[in-house]
Order: structure tokens, then sequence, then C-alpha cells
């Protein structure tokens, strides 16, 4: 079979470009597809197509449930090709098929269903409260923003996709995508769902190309009204510079360097497995994982030791395998960078309990794999408790106090995700009330659910993505006062001007 070729889409044209992507599976090396590379000019036509789509208005002049229609249309398509699709994306980004099915294409979908039933009941006009003592009424109404940019990462690209485009469509902006380079094909194959279902031309266009070139652009563009970001705490910073030339409304989704707190009555015959899926699913490369285990002094060896015996039990290998736990990091960059990280915690005075290298047998020679690894007698001030590794490293760091633990648990920059393990709920709520955190979660991991938020506090972001408020984060708020009285009585001018004699 040929490899597939995968051409952009811009004002309901697929576009083909002279510069193309190689997309290889991070496991074999093998070659996945082929993308045509675009860069400003893309984003600029891209741009123009979605902005002459606002103008002329169809999308926006839909009604919301039929918007909301045609979104739970593409929700079902891309469900049904659930296997396909999550195949796909494990042979692009290397997450493996277990994770690929249930989170990356699964919840995505779920999350997309989740959002049109809310766009079809969503209040775009309604009755203001009472403005007396003049005659005015009000009038509340969430207007479109116009042109979206959406920039997103490799890491779970469905999900991060739809928790920007169908809020964004449902709410009747129109909106430029912009993929990962290194795993766009999910946003190509969405792409081609929208288009199947009608969505008008222009309205959703969809530019691979690098960030340095293709995002710096969408990001800077003078008609974008609105930029949503997930990805590093860097470029996030950049983003937000960017946007304030045209003054843009920005979300930023960042990066986290998530505390997980056993408690000293926590259950071990879950915490142990619980710590290992915080951080080290999807390959150790989520936003949200639980990086930095906080241990009771008082139980540190027998964790430790549970820890190690468990994580020697996971098979590292090809991700499409069902039987795998873990499959290969993103690039050879990528891997080099986690082993780097692993060095210097050891130069700074931590020990590798178990993993810590690349594996050396002959099935991971093309593939980028770095052993499942814990580290342990990691002090919060060590590079590694403070940066973001995305890879399968787990930190073990000893507290001897819960306060202590709380303290150490905030001492960071991020604020994405936080966790904590314990037999008493009173304490664990407690203690979960009191994380710097967007999310929180108790005595599991990865909790993820269309009907709660998904972001940050600190520098692990700026608003909020899915739940309850999606839509308010691409609607603009418009207030309007009808006077109906005819008369002259009570006008808000009077106030001033007073009433003519
Ligand atoms: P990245 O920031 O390098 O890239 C993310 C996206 O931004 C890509 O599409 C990239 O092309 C683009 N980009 C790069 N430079 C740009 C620039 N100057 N201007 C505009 N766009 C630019 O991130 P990454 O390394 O690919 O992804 C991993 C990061 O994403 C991690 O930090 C992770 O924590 C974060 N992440 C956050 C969430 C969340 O929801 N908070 C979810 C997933 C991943």
């Amino acid at each position: 079979m040929s490899t597939p070729h995968y051409t952009l889409h811009i004002n309901g044209e697929w576009v083909d470009t002279a510069d193309k992507y190689e997309i290889r599976s991070p496991a074999t090396g093998e070659l996945v597809a082929t993308v045509a590379k675009g860069g400003v000019a893309e984003i600029d036509a891209a741009v123009a197509a979605a902005k002459a789509a606002h103008i002329e208005g169809t999308w926006r002049n839909t009604p919301p449930a039929e918007r909301a229609a045609l979104v739970n249309t593409v929700a079902e398509r891309m469900g049904a090709r659930l296997e396909e699709l999550a195949a796909l994306q494990t042979r692009e980004n290397g997450a493996t098929i277990r994770i690929t099915g249930a989170l990356h294409i699964g919840l995505s979908v779920a999350q997309m269903q989740y959002i049109a039933a809310q766009a079809a009941e969503y209040e775009f006009e309604k009755s203001g409260p009472a403005i007396g003592p003049v005659p005015a009424e009000g009038i509340l109404r969430r207007e479109p923003l116009g042109v979206v940019g959406a920039i997103v990462p490799w890491n779970i690209p469905m999900l991060t996709i739809v928790w920007k485009v169908a809020p964004a469509l449902l709410a009747g902006n129109t909106v430029v995508l912009k993929p990962d380079e290194h795993a766009p094909l999910i946003a190509l194959e969405l792409m081609k769902e929208f288009e199947a279902a009608g969505l008008p031309k222009g309205v959703l266009n969809v530019v691979v190309g690098d960030g340095e070139d293709a995002g710096a652009r969408l990001s800077a563009h003078p008609d974008v009204r609105k930029v949503a970001f997930t990805g590093s705490t860097s470029v996030g910073q950049s983003i937000l510079a960017a946007s304030a030339d045209s003054v843009k409304q920005v979300t930023l989704e960042l990066g986290g360097k998530g505390p997980n707190i056993i408690l000293e009555d926590a259950d071990l015959s879950v915490a142990i497995d619980g710590a290992i899926y915080a951080c080290m699913a999807n390959n150790g490369q989520a936003c949200e994982a639980g990086t930095r285990l906080l241990v009771p002094a008082s139980r540190r060896d027998e964790i430790v030791d549970r820890l190690v015996a468990r994580v020697n039990t996971m098979k590292l290998g090809d991700p499409i395998d069902l039987a795998t736990d873990i499959g290969p990091l993103i690039t050879a960059d990528q891997r080099d960078r986690v082993l780097a990280h692993i060095r210097a915690a050891e130069a700074e005075g931590a020990k590798v309990a178990t993993g810590g290298a690349a594996p050396s047998a002959p099935e991971f020679a093309n593939g980028n794999y770095v052993e499942p690894t814990v580290v342990v007698d990691v002090t919060n001030d060590m590079k590694i408790a403070r940066q973001e590794v995305f890879g399968p490293v787990l930190s073990v760091i000893t507290y001897d106090s819960v306060e202590e633990a709380i303290a150490i648990a905030n001492d960071t920059e991020y604020g994405l995700s936080a966790g904590v393990w314990g037999s008493n709920e009173e304490q664990t709520l407690d203690v979960a009330r009191r994380l710097e955190a967007g999310m929180v979660f108790v005595n599991d991991w990865h909790v993820l659910h269309p009907a709660y938020p998904f972001g940050g506090y600190k520098q692990s972001g700026l608003g909020r993505e899915g739940g309850p408020d999606a839509l308010d984060e691409y609607t603009e708020q418009k207030y309007i006062s009808v006077d109906r009285s005819g008369g002259v009585e009570n006008k808000a001018y009077a106030i001033v001007l007073g009433t003519p004699a």
C-alpha cells in the first residue's frame, strides 16, 4: 500500500504545498504518512478565508441547534471510526493503543457531544434584569468573536483540538487550526468529517506548519480575535506577548509539575498503581501528569520497594500491541532530553531506583524509548522537581508532616493538576482544598470529564477548556438597551440635559 499523503484545508479546498513533512512512527521509524507543510502564506490565506466566512455570516446565522446537530454528526462519525483512528494516532505519536482508544478518541467524542448539547441549550440572547428608573429594557447577547486561531501539541492531539474547535464553532466563530507538525493526522481526519457533514467553506481551516513560522504568524495575525493554545509554558508566554498588539483574547493550557501526595493512611494496594498511572500514562507525556510523588518518611521504604517491584513488571514495547504498558517518546531529541534530566538529578544527589536508561534490546533500536524510571531522594529544589520532564520518570520526595507535604506540593510555578491518596475523606478533602491546582484528584488520577473544566493555576495557564462554561470562552457579551416607551419621561439623557420646557 502506498503511503498516504495529507494536504491542508483552506477555504473549502484541499491545498498541497511543495514542502512536505514525513510523519514517522516513534516506535519503529516506519513512514506513516507525508503531509503538506504550510507557512506564513498559508496561514494568511486561511485567516482571510475564515474572516470572509465570518463576514458573509452563513455559519454564525445558522440556528444553534443546527450547528449542534452538525457537530454531533461529526462526533458520531469519528466515534464510528474509533478503532481505526486510535490505531492511526498510536502509529503517529506512539501513545499506547489502550489510551488512544479510551482517551484520545473516546473522550474527545464525548467532549464534542457534551459541548454540542450545551450549545443547543445555550442562551445566545435573553432579556436582562429591569433597568429602572429609565424606561429602557435590557437584552443580553452572546456573540461569536470572529476568527479563532487554535494551536495544539502532539501529545493528545484530538482532545486538545476539540476543546477549542468544538466550542468555537458551536458559538458561531470561524477557525484556523494549526496542529503540531509531529502529529497532524487526526486534525486532518477531523477536517474531512466536518467537510462531509456540510460545514460551509472557510469556517474551519487546517494549516499544518512549524511553530516559529505558521504558529507565530497565527498568534500575531491582526485579524485573529482569539488564540486558544495548548503547549509548553515558554511558547504560551510568546503567544501572550504576540497577542498584545491586536489585544486578542487568549486561552492558554500549558505545562504542569503535578504533586501527588500519599498520606500515611493510604491504601497502597491502590496508591502504588495510581501513582504510576498518574505519572506514566501516555508514556509520561501528559501535561496533567503527577510527576512529583510525595511520600511520608514513615512509609518511604515500603512505598519505594512496591513502586520498583510494580514498575519492573511493566511492558515497554510497540504501542500498537494491546499488551504494551509504555511506548516510545515522540522524538529522539525528546528521549535524549529525558535521559539528560535523569543524569542531572543524579548529579544533584538523587538516585535511580529502577530504569534510568534507553533500553538496549534490538527490538527497541529504531524507537525513541526510555525505560520506566523511578528516581528517589529527590528534593523539591532539584531541576527534576521543578521542570517538566515529559517522559515516564517518577520523582519520589519524602515529607515529615502533612503541612510540609502541602507546602512542597504548592512550591512550584505550575498549578495544573495535583492529587492525594488517603483513607480519611475529611483529611483528603482538606488537603485537596489547599492544593493550588486547577484539577485535584482524590484516590485516582486523570479523571477527565467533559462536564468539568480543564486548566491550571499560575504558569499552567489562563482560562479553562470544556466544562460548563466552555462556550463563554468563545463569545463576546453584548448588552443592548431598548427604550420602547416613545416618550421623553425619565430618559437617561434627561438626567444631564434636563427635559425640554
Ligand atoms: P510546544 O509548546 O513546543 O508546541 C505546541 C504547539 O505550539 C505546536 O503546534 C507548535 O508548532 C506550536 N508552536 C511552537 N512554537 C510556537 C511559536 N513561537 N508560536 C506559536 N506556536 C508555536 O509544546 P510541545 O513540546 O509540542 O508539547 C508539550 C507541551 O504541551 C508540554 O509542556 C505539555 O505540558 C503541554 N501540554 C499542555 C496541555 C494542557 O492542557 N495544559 C495539554 C497537553 C500538552
